[in-house]
């Protein structure tokens, strides 16, 4: 039975909430407000009864109701497992989950949903392919090429495997505004490198990093590209065909889908050739005592019973992004970012990371107020309802760039308004005045 989710009612409110006209002039592309109204999240008053201003959605986003509703609606109604079941439910979840890997695969601009292979996030992504492709690919005195501006996630995987192959693995410097260094990758690639592990979007400064440039200088010298898209895919459009990348890796939870929930894209050819990652069943194709034939791409590499309903919620992220439209999404996040890096840099002693151009720049800013400790910056924050991250956001190099501990971020995503970077500049104007700073 061939089953597509219906259409929801909540995407098409959203929709129709983009193109409403606004109370007040529309900042940005839409109005965040109105957006608001969609995410439960912000229904309820914070600790001290503040309206929540939530500045966090580079560690995770809040969930919009019909992301909740797809959750709710699959397990009241449409779950059981997948791929096994000659039953009405089974084959209706089993449709689901594919249209859902179907609606990942247009949104990266994938060729084909077989090469989209669900994973938990994108960290199971990255692993993925550094165990299943960098173990049969990589060996003693080959290189890793990373850079110092990525995720431990982009970084610890390669370390593992140049440890345990005998590789080498080097990394790409960052310029003091926090871009890649491109004279530096030039270098670095008469390396040779077999494979180039760089981010689209840096968590920790923001940086955009032209990754189609990265590609082509990369696969001239034969090297493949992985692209570490959890910050990018939930902001910007992409499209990995136009990249030109090898794989590409994302987290459902970042981008309004459920946690638990990720995906790897890979070149199939790529995939074809590689071993399975994890054992055991739905990955297989026949199993004896004496051994087994793996399944065909993806499901060579889903063990086990995937995440069935969070896929699905995954996919009703997707529709609702996609009602709302790319373009508009980055579009006004660049508009959030202008607006608050001209609006923090008017406030003395506040140190801005990140390119000052906002076109290099998406939805995050990471600050230093100069003589305050982030956490106690995050701890004031909260007192005024704003949720933001403090710490090394998981980018030790690129603290250790800078030679600082850790940094505040604040990151945008469409529920955000220029109200919100008023209420951040007022807070590190408060926090200031606490800490006579
Ligand atoms: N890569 C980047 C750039 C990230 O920002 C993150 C998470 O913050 C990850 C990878 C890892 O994502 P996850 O924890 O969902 O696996």
């Amino acid at each position: 039975m061939a089953v597509e989710p219906a259409a929801s009612a909540t995407a098409t409110a959203v929709a129709t909430a983009a193109a409403r006209p606004a109370q007040k002039p529309v900042q940005g592309a839409f109005s965040g407000a109105a957006l608001r109204a969609d995410f439960p999240a912000f229904d309820t008053p914070t600790h001290l009864g503040k309206r929540l201003v939530y500045l966090d959605a580079a560690a995770s986003a809040p969930k919009p109701r019909a992301v909740i509703d797809a959750l709710a609606d699959t397990y009241a109604h449409h779950y059981a497992n997948v791929h096994r079941g000659i039953y009405e439910l089974s084959e209706d979840a089993t449709g689901r989950f594919e249209a859902a890997r179907r609606k990942v695969a247009g949104f990266i601009g994938a060729p084909s949903a077989r090469e989209v292979v669900f994973v938990r996030n994108a960290t199971e992504a990255i692993n993925l392919v550094a165990y299943s492709w960098g173990r049969t690919n990589v060996g003693r005195g080959d290189h890793i090429l990373s850079t110092q501006l990525e995720h431990h996630a982009n970084i610890v995987p390669w370390q593992q495997l140049a440890r345990e192959v005998g590789a080498t693995l080097d990394y790409v410097e960052i310029t003091d505004d926090g871009r890649l260094d491109m004279d530096d990758l030039r270098r670095k690639l008469e390396a040779r490198p077999k494979l180039v592990a760089v981010s689209q979007v840096s968590n920790a400064l923001g940086t955009i990093s032209p990754v189609a440039e990265v590609v082509e200088l990369a696969h001239a010298v034969g090297a493949l590209v992985l692209v570490d898209g959890a910050q990018s895919a939930p902001h910007m459009p992409v499209d990995v065909t136009a990249l030109g990348c090898d794989f590409f890796a994302l987290s459902g939870h970042k981008m309004l889908g459920p946690s638990g929930i990720g995906a790897l894209w890979g070149r199939r050819e790529l995939l074809d050739g590689m071993p399975p990652f994890m054992t055991g069943g739905s990955m297989i194709i026949k199993v004896t005592l004496d051994g087994a034939e793996w399944n065909e791409v993806p499901y060579k590499f889903e063990a086990g019973t995937p995440a069935i309903a969070e896929a699905i919620g995954l996919g009703a992220a997707i529709d609702y992004l996609e009602a709302l439209g790319m373009d508009r999404v980055r579009e006004h996040e660049r508009y959030l970012v202008e607006h608050a890096w001209a609006a923090l840099g008017e406030i003395p002693g506040v140190w801005r990371l990140g390119p000052a151009d906002p076109e290099l720049h998406a939805g995050v800013i990471s600050l230093v107020l100069e003589g305050i400790h982030p956490h106690d910056v995050a701890t004031v924050f909260d007192h005024e309802g704003i949720a933001v991250r403090a710490g090394h956001h998981c980018a030790q190099p690129v603290m250790l760039r800078y030679d600082i501990p850790a940094t505040t971020r604040a990151s945008f995503y469409v529920y955000n308004d220029l109200d919100d970077i008023a209420a951040l500049t007022d807070a590190v104007r408060s926090c200031q005045q606490l800490f006579n700073a």
